[in-house]
């Protein structure tokens, strides 16, 4: 019902435009345009959990996310569903509650959920990073108090390495933590942390030792220490689902047992998260592209200008065949780069770098393009278009900005023997 609700038909001037706000949900069902199929090579048991997420995301997530966009909503108990699912802890090992499924599994499902909300999909992709950060460098004891309830999203994390002097250079970052007896006092500022405020669990780069990255240590920081506080909701572009808000801490006691890892690891573990967090952000943007090219097309078969329809219209075609064919190339590089972190080969690093930087680029050009298709309809908040595009634009920038992506490629390049 709601989506034959969705796909109402708005008459303006005798021509149709379709005026549902996720008209592409309705493409889902239909099935894909062929060429972009994004199950095409997938294993019979990579296509049903595909489909469960492309269902989740069409039933549960698309027809709320412009509500959740404009009223600022964090939906709890949608993510709570969509982690009853299995996608609460995607990647994290099933004896503490995680589905155990690959990088290239993660980056399918994730891809499937951004089509019902970019932004929602994105914070279950940093929850499911800091999730796996715990399960893999967690002591049991560790792994067994946090991941459970993470991975129901009972409870939720946040992952907190940006200070407001330290953000592409993160190794240069100053909050401090020593330790006194049973417990770490930490003091200083995260900035831009997403679902501060709102989640249980804070997984904090800290400097425990000297200068540089050596000096850094992960301490898993919960919700109700004393000395732990919040800065107000940061008003955003995109992004809207989930807060962002600065997490303060003042003299905030943190017990011993909470170090995640080793002193002086910190900064190796937060780098390990982001490398699998790079392949999800990644994920989200080819989703947004899948559906704004769905979107796009849609929207040229039905509009009509001088006389005839869009669609028609031999430029038109091709900046969409072009669209089709970024998007074919971003899938091919993100699920390449999840591929070879999964077997942990030596060129995964690079790998993940070169997809975030090339897809959450090339996606943003193809959800901007179909914007462009829209003409003004594009840019009134009825059309879903807008609001991939303003959500995207973020992924450009955060889990290292596109240029310290060129940053570790070509180092890598340059470094070879
Ligand atoms: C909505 C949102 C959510 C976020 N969520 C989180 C989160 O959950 N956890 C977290 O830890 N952080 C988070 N961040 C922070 C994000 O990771 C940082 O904003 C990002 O790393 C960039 O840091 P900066 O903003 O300090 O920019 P800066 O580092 O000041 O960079 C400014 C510009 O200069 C460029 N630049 C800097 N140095 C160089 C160089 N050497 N060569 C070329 N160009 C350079 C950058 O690429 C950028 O374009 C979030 C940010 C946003 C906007």
């Amino acid at each position: 019902a709601a989506a034959s609700k969705m796909a109402a038909v708005w008459s303006m001037s005798r021509r149709f435009i379709i005026r549902s706000y996720n008209p592409f949900v309705n493409s889902v069902r239909r099935g894909f345009s062929s060429c972009i199929d994004p199950s095409d090579g997938l294993t019979d048991e990579q296509k049903e959990f595909q489909k469960v997420a492309f269902d989740f995301a069409a039933n549960e997530m698309a027809p709320h996310m412009a509500e959740w966009d404009q009223k600022e909503i964090f939906p709890v108990k949608t993510m709570q569903k969509a982690a009853q699912l299995g996608f609460g802890g995607i990647y994290v090992s099933p004896d503490v509650g995680g589905s155990g499924l690959s990088r290239l599994d993660t980056s399918v499902i994730f891809e499937a959920l951004s089509t019902g909300c970019v932004s929602t999909t994105a914070y279950i992709s940093i929850h499911n990073m800091c999730a796996w950060m715990i399960d893999t460098f967690g002591s049991d004891e560790q792994r067994h108090k946090f991941c459970p309830d993470l991975c129901t999203m009972e409870k939720f994390a946040s992952y907190c390495l940006t200070e407001p002097g330290s953000g592409s250079d993160a190794a240069s970052l100053l909050t401090s933590a020593q330790q006194s007896g049973d417990h770490y006092v930490l003091n200083g500022s995260k900035a831009f942390i997403s679902g501060g405020g709102e989640a249980d669990v804070y997984v904090v780069m800290c400097r425990t030792g000297g200068q540089g990255p050596k000096g850094i240590s992960c301490l898993l920081v919960e919700k109700g220490s004393p000395g732990l506080s919040f800065g107000k909701k940061e008003k955003k572009v995109g992004w809207n689902s989930q807060p962002t808000r600065a997490v303060i801490f003042e003299d905030c006691v943190v017990p011993v047992e909470n170090l995640l890892g080793e002193e002086g690891q910190g900064f190796s573990i937060a780098m390990k998260g982001l490398n699998g967090g790079r392949i999800n952000i990644a994920s989200c943007s080819l989703g947004a592209a899948h559906a704004c090219v769905h979107l796009a097309r849609d929207h040229l078969l039905v509009r009509k200008q001088f006389g005839e329809s869009l669609s028609n219209n031999q430029f038109l075609q091709f900046k969409l065949a072009e669209m089709a064919t970024r998007l074919m190339a971003s899938r091919l590089l993100v699920r390449e780069a999840a591929t070879a972190l999964q077997q942990n080969r030596a060129n995964a690093v690079s790998l993940c770098s070169m997809a975030k930087l090339f897809a959450t680029d090339e996606c943003f050009n193809i959800c901007n393009q179909a914007l462009q298709m829209h003409g003004g309809y594009g840019y009134l908040k009825d059309y879903a278009v807008q609001q991939f595009v303003r959500d995207i634009r973020v992924h450009q920038i955060l889990e290292g900005t596109n240029e310290v992506m060129r940053m570790i490629i070509s180092r890598n390049l340059l470094t070879e023997s």
